[in-house]
């Protein structure tokens, strides 16, 4: 447990500076030099309503706003193409993608007439899995569909304001059934120590999905940002940490009889297309009001203020108002982070990525990891142990928590109605 703290306490001091964006940076993104795999991801910020525990970059869905941001989206789409980038993966995330299916499938479609993508993933709720939007997102070439549902307990989800929007356990899990097997992986998003979810809900949850035979699930660790602190406790209750360890051993113990671990979080039963896509590419490009990106060694963000995005891509600009550009130090960092979190680092291949020693930079980390059990080493590659692997769901919560409070600064800067 005192392991835990002190790695959670490391690595929220250590992303909060990797979000120190400098505003000096100049606000463009670098011009592609390699040839390395990269991902485009997309952020559509809609939803029908807000859930009170998402610090997610969402605002409530208006049809005419929504709709001029997809016009924009598709414009800077296009300045990718003219900056001489090329996307191999696309994501598609939110808010909710699915919100307008057809400014989604028009601007998918824009996506695989201009870049060579083969892999594309769609985040979607469970009240969007109707026939003509499944027909649709599957004629627009989509391999992986994503549904948020976080719980399929009756009672968890009318305390988390989703029952009335999304129906009940039961309702969610007929729909996944008939979901299930339309496209090459069907991933569903749950969620792990809500303040009044008991083990027992959570092992009926587990019972839920293994009995659906979902292709892919990915059990987040409850991400709360200090905004959305005090609505959460003041609906669901406050959030015990210290029980997040046997709820993850639980997870694990029950989805490892039927499923492969793939990241931290992640456990699949196909060959899925994308995990995390932060695991899966070393690059990508974050498009669309709020995104990050990773390009050469700099993480930017575009403006969070959606009328702001509108504006400044009409104008022909790129959007984006903050950027860092990392030191090699913070790019080891990043990558032995990322990679891990994807269960195994191949040092040698992190060497020749950055044209000098991994081990030199990365030592106090790795010798750490391996002391606390969390890391073990064959030859020049690492790999996760079951400990390390809930030490990495701590650091990733950490990590997105990070991103999260960044959002809610940028949020807090806007005005009301943006
Ligand atoms: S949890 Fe999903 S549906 Fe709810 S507000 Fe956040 S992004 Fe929207």
């Amino acid at each position: 447990m005192l392991i835990e703290k002190f790695i959670t306490y490391i690595a929220r001091k250590k992303n909060a500076s990797y979000l120190r964006f400098s505003p000096s940076a100049a606000l463009s993104v670098p011009p592609k030099v390699n040839d390395s795999p990269t991902l485009l991801y997309v952020h559509i910020p809609f939803c029908e309503e807000l859930c009170p525990y998402c610090s997610f970059n969402r605002v409530v869905f208006r049809e005419d706003l929504a709709r001029l941001y997809f016009e924009a989206l598709r414009k800077e789409i296009l300045m990718y193409r003219d900056l001489g980038y090329d996307f191999q993966g696309l994501y598609v995330g939110g808010g909710t993608p699915t919100v307008l299916i057809d400014e989604l499938a028009l601007t998918l479609q824009l996506i695989r007439e201009t870049y060579h993508v083969t892999e594309i993933s769609v985040e979607t709720n469970p009240n969007h899995l109707t026939d003509r939007n499944l027909r649709t997102l599957k004629e627009v070439g989509v391999n992986r569909l994503s549904v948020g549902v976080q719980t399929f307990d009756d009672n968890l989800l009318k305390i988390v304001e989703r029952y009335h929007k999304y129906g009940s356990g039961q309702e969610i899990s007929e729909r996944l059934r008939s979901t299930q097997g339309i496209f090459d992986t069907l991933n569903v998003d749950m969620i792990f120590n809500f303040p009044t979810q008991t083990l027992e809900i959570l092992e009926k949850d587990l019972a839920t999905l293994i009995a659906l035979k979902a292709d892919q699930i990915t059990y987040y660790p409850l991400m709360v940002s200090s905004s959305t602190q005090d609505v959460m406790s003041r609906k669901m209750g406050i959030v015990d940490y210290n029980r997040g360890g046997s709820y993850y051993a639980k997870i694990v113990e029950m989805l490892s009889r039927e499923y492969r671990t793939t990241t931290a979080w992640c456990f699949s039963r196909t060959e899925s297309p994308i995990d995390e896509y932060v695991v899966n590419y070393d690059e990508y490009a974050g498009l669309g009001s709020g995104s990050i990106g990773y390009l050469g060694g700099s993480a930017y963000s575009n403006t969070f203020d959606i009328r702001d995005y509108i504006s400044r891509v009409n104008q022909g600009t790129l959007p984006i108002t903050a950027k860092r550009d990392f030191s090699l130090q913070e790019r080891f960092r990043y990558d032995f982070l990322m990679k891990l979190f994807g269960l195994e680092l191949d040092l040698k291949y992190l060497s020749a990525k950055h044209g000098v020693g991994a081990y030199g930079h990365l030592w106090p980390e790795i010798t750490f990891f391996r002391l606390v059990g969390g890391l073990r080493k064959k030859g020049k590659v690492l790999r996760l142990t079951e400990t390390g692997q809930y030490y990495w769901v701590l650091m990733m919560r950490e990590f997105f928590i990070g991103v999260n409070n960044f959002r809610d600064y940028c949020r807090a800067e806007l005005p009301r109605e943006a």
